[in-house]
């Protein structure tokens, strides 16, 4: 019955590690897939992670019964304090909620399958910024939300288009829903500064616009977790309604335990209970209930004041080796006098840079130099190491003079 189902494309990102895994040459490196990698090039578990883990395996003799169709209750007041900060206003009043979710990717997905069937304003838009991550289009098109960009990334100045982000904003119907990126912006690491912010709750606000926000590097930008997520709390403080994915894969390293969740800001408590009963049904429909693990160890971390300072030294430890690795990759292109500019390297910040590099080169860096990254010019900085920077300045050199 099958024969004329049409075979679909593979993912790229995915895609792109398993050729770099099959890729013999001992030169090899990946700046692909947005996973945070040692000095030594290896996958870490966070000290404090590994600390938890065996809280839980040998203290706390896990069981393995159900979750809640919509998580570990600790795990979501947890996660909701931690972006709209401890002091919310808006969870001091009630109105706040959440789902436990499949990771980052399953909470766009779980607020987009809500708006999908809720949202007041048919034929709704959701406005996605130019570039973004692959997966929003994909998520929002697949509940049959239709998807249109708006401008972010200005090519000339390698740094954000306010003013055409703003113009989309103004000339998209009332009523449209948009993604925001609230910190470490993907792909580009060029985030609006708090002055901007401003500018863009504006013309959200005066438009009627629905705020999506999907935060998947809270601790990566800035070093600090609430300034990271202060452009999401300003917003609450003007009084949006929003929703607010959630990831904890990159700053707690749990990428494989799916630990995400679903943060809910409703006009009303009775509103909020309203949307926490629409989601459990829908929930309940596609994964009944979620994994406990990853969400245990974020819960157990949040939840005490000890582990948390842990957590925060080991983020800072992630954050300031990207931090070195794009001084050093600024040094050795500025020794190499490799032609064009390359502050955006040092001035973009969280997890990827944006480096302006186009499809042919990247084409050559990983044909000649074995070297793998997007064809958008996105490299992932944790990827970068004393032992490889200067073997990719070399190979971004050649490929930018030939
Ligand atoms: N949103 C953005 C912008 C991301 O970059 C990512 C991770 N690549 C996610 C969401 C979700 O990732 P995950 O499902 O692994 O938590």
């Amino acid at each position: 019955v099958f024969e004329n189902v049409a075979a679909a494309p593979a993912d790229v990102i995915f895609a792109l590690t398993a050729d770099y895994q099959a890729d013999p040459n001992t030169s090899k490196v990946n700046l692909g897939v947005g996973a945070y990698r040692t000095e030594e090039g290896k996958p870490w578990v966070l000290p404090v992670v590994h600390k938890a883990d065996k809280i839980l395996v040998d203290d706390e003799y896990l069981d393995h019964e159900y979750l809640p169709i919509l998580g570990l209750k600790k795990f979501r007041d947890a996660s909701a304090k931690l972006v709209l900060g401890a002091d919310s206003n808006a969870i001091a009043e009630g109105r706040v909620g959440s789902a436990q979710c499949i990771s980052g990717t399953g909470a766009v997905y779980t607020g987009a399958h809500f708006l999908s069937k809720h949202y007041p304003f048919k034929g709704a838009a959701c406005y996605i910024s130019k570039p973004t991550w692959a997966n929003h289009r994909a998520i929002f098109e697949g509940v049959g939300i239709p998807v249109l960009e708006y401008p972010y990334w200005d090519p000339a100045t390698k740094g954000l288009d306010l003013k055409g982000m703003l113009g989309a904003m103004e000339n998209a119907p009332s009523g449209s829903i948009f993604l925001l990126h609230p910190c470490a912006h993907n792909p580009t690491g060029v985030d609006p500064t708090l002055e901007q912010w401003k500018q863009i709750a504006d013309v959200m606000e005066a438009k009627g616009h629905f705020t999506f926000f999907d935060t998947a590097y809270q601790g990566f930008a800035s070093g600090s977790l609430d300034k990271d997520a202060a452009s999401i709390r300003y917003f609450v403080e003007r009084g949006f309604e929003m929703f607010i994915a959630q990831s904890f894969s990159k700053n707690f390293g749990l990428y494989s335990e799916r630990a995400g969740n679903l943060t809910v800001v409703a006009r009303t408590p009775e509103i909020k209970n309203t949307i926490e009963s629409q989601i459990a049904k829908a929930q309940r429909a596609v994964i009944s209930n979620p994994p406990a693990y990853g969400s245990r160890v974020v819960s157990l971390v949040l939840n005490d004041e000890k582990l948390y300072g842990e957590w925060t030294e080991n983020l800072a430890t992630m954050a300031n080796r990207i931090i070195a690795m794009r001084q050093a990759l600024f040094d050795e292109l500025k020794k190499l006098g490799t032609p064009g500019t390359w502050n955006h390297i040092v001035d973009q910040i969280g997890m990827f840079s944006f480096t302006g590099l186009t499809t042919p080169q990247v084409k050559v860096l990983k044909e000649k130099y074995h070297v793998y990254l997007t064809d958008n010019g996105r490299i992932s900085m944790a990827g970068l190491n004393t032992k490889n920077v200067e073997y990719f300045a070399q190979a971004v050199d050649d490929v930018v003079r030939n």
